[in-house]
């Protein structure tokens, strides 16, 4: 027996949704620690960090999962790997990882696309 954690047990009960809780964090009706926002995306800290630096870089268009993304995205999907590379760049000078955990067993858990950056020590490699 392993036990699983938290995030992979929150990745087996989650579903995509008509809104999701990003949703309350674009639209301020919840807070989030926000470090970058603009017309068309937001950056804020993860609540759960799991390094020094740890922040999500999303659409504020309502794109579920990476697997939902289309060619009329393209233009979205390239803000948020620049936005994603600045802040990054600029927080973890020494490298960093991006993250895009698609479906149950990519353990995503908020079906509303994000690119978490993760950084601020070594990371190891393969990741778990
Ligand atoms: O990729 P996945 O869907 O598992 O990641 C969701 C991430 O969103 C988690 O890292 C979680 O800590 C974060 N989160 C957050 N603020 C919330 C809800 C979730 O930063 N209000």
């Amino acid at each position: 027996f392993v036990a699983m954690s938290s995030e992979v047990d929150k990745a087996q009960s989650a579903y995509k949704s008509k809104s999701t809780i990003f949703d309350k964090i674009i639209s301020k009706e919840i807070p989030a620690d926000i470090i970058f926002e603009n017309e068309k995306c937001m950056a804020f800290n993860d609540v759960n960090p799991q390094a020094p630096v740890h922040f999500l870089v999303i659409p504020k268009k309502q794109i579920p999962m990476l697997d939902d993304a289309s060619e009329g995205d393209q233009s979205i999907l390239g803000e948020l790997l620049l936005t994603a590379k600045t802040l990054a760049k600029q927080r973890c000078p020494d490298g960093y990882r991006l993250v895009i955990n698609n479906g149950k067993q990519g353990c995503q858990s908020v079906y509303h696309l994000h690119i978490h950056i993760i950084g601020g020590r070594q990371l190891n490699w393969p990741p778990g």
